[in-house]
């Protein structure tokens, strides 16, 4: 294994969380019966840059099957959050008419509606058939392919070059950064910015949010490794800021050739010195707090279950499979899972087998713990779901403490 960021092969070992099955790889009632792959989920830090990522990479043909069930469209939150990005972008940067937005991963092309509601002509790069066909009915624009060169190339000769690309959460399921760099390098203009967005490393560590590693995920950013990176690509980082999306995340800016960074990228190189140091307590605490927090979810939900109370869980995001299968959480202890994705109802969490079903089964069943997986969206789903808490039902919500919310 090489350093994605740098090239080094010397790492040291974060976080062990065993053998796991794909988080996106929900199963139809036939694939119960048939053995399931799982594979060793890793988390190492690069010794030279500090680069965190996973140790173990799956082939993409296993994670991205051609059923993928992700969709970005699902919450509020997501689709005001999208929209602010384009307005941002489009205000900051100057974009207009005549411009080109390209998102990388661009699933149902919620992003690019949003610049294509501000005139700008987009384009859309997405993997899974299913999800390129929804995107393409709902009017955006979208190549079924893998980012890369080819894209590239068909993107330039049918749209030329790109004023802005866009990769939210795609940095971190890239195994070949190199190359991804590159190619964007190619079809931007040369005063085109690429916005990532991602989860921060820093966030994971202080927050305990392990259950954001997963197979997908196959790098965990921070700023530091990555200025030296682009730097290597004759790009540079221009500005960063910090979002709260998924428990916190990194928007980064970044142009073609030297630019001065802003204040912000001096404020969080200094915050990650502080927070990311090999030898810092708060990433070589992070495997024993892992594991006290296992401990801890695991002894609640068996006290509650042996008191006979019913309990389930609410929406089926792909950490949550991390969480459920990492504290080996089955259908020993849930009920089933409710989610409002279409696209997983019907179907059984990867590993502990657990039935897939809509919301409304919340209220109609009224099991007396709900245990959150989508923690990063409690308020909305707790909101949505108050009826059910009006009836006496209770969350659990398991990160960064298992705590009941009655
Ligand atoms: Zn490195």
């Amino acid at each position: 294994m090489k350093c994605r960021a740098c090239g080094a092969d010397r790492f040291g070992l974060i976080v062990d969380l065993g053998f796991t099955p794909a988080a996106d790889g929900f199963l139809s009632a036939a694939q119960l019966d048939v053995p399931e792959l799982t594979f060793p989920l890793r988390l190492c830090r690069c010794v030279e840059c500090g680069f965190f990522q996973l140790d173990h990479v799956v082939a993409p043909e296993i994670l991205y099957q051609s059923d993928y069930p992700y969709e970005s469209s699902i919450t509020q939150t997501g689709l005001l959050h999208w929209r602010g990005m384009a307005e941002r972008i489009v205000t900051r940067f100057g974009l207009g008419e005549k411009d080109l937005a390209v998102d990388i991963g661009s699933n149902v092309g919620v992003l690019l509606r949003a610049f294509q509601d501000r005139g700008l002509r987009v384009q859309g790069v997405d993997p899974a058939p299913n999800i390129v066909e929804i995107a393409v009915k709902g009017g955006i624009d979208t190549e079924c392919a893998f980012f890369g060169r080819e894209a590239v190339e068909r993107i330039l000769s049918s749209k030329g070059k790109a004023r802005v690309v866009t990769g939210t959460n795609v940095f971190a399921h890239v195994a070949d950064l190199n190359a991804l760099v590159d190619a964007v390098q190619a079809l931007l203009t040369d005063d085109g910015v690429f916005v990532i967005e991602a989860p921060h490393a820093c966030t994971l560590f202080e927050h305990l949010e392990y259950d954001t590693i997963y197979h997908e995920h196959l790098s965990y950013i921070s700023l530091t490794p990555l200025m030296a990176f682009f730097e290597r690509h004759d790009m540079s980082v221009i500005d960063v800021e910090q979002l709260p999306i998924h428990g916190g995340s990194l928007r980064i800016y970044v142009g073609k050739g030297r630019h001065a960074p802003s204040a912000n990228v001096g404020t969080l190189l200094a915050r990650e010195r502080l927070m990311l140091a090999a030898d810092g307590e708060l990433v070589t605490s992070f495997a024993g707090r892992v594991e006290a927090n296992r401990a801890s979810l695991s002894w609640l939900l068996h006290s509650l279950k042996h008191e006979g109370k019913r309990l389930v869980a609410v929406s089926a995001p792909a950490k949550g499979m991390t969480l459920l299968n990492y504290a080996g959480i089955g259908r020993n202890l849930l009920d089933f899972v409710t989610e409002k994705s279409k696209l997983k109802v019907g179907r059984f969490t990867p590993g502990g087998h657990i039935r897939v079903v809509p919301d409304s089964e919340l209220l109609e069943q009224r099991p007396d713990y709900a245990l959150l997986l989508a923690w990063n969206f409690a308020d909305e789903i707790m909101k949505n779901l108050d009826a059910y808490r009006r009836a006496g039902g209770r969350f659990i919500v398991p990160i960064p403490e298992p705590r009941i919310v009655s």
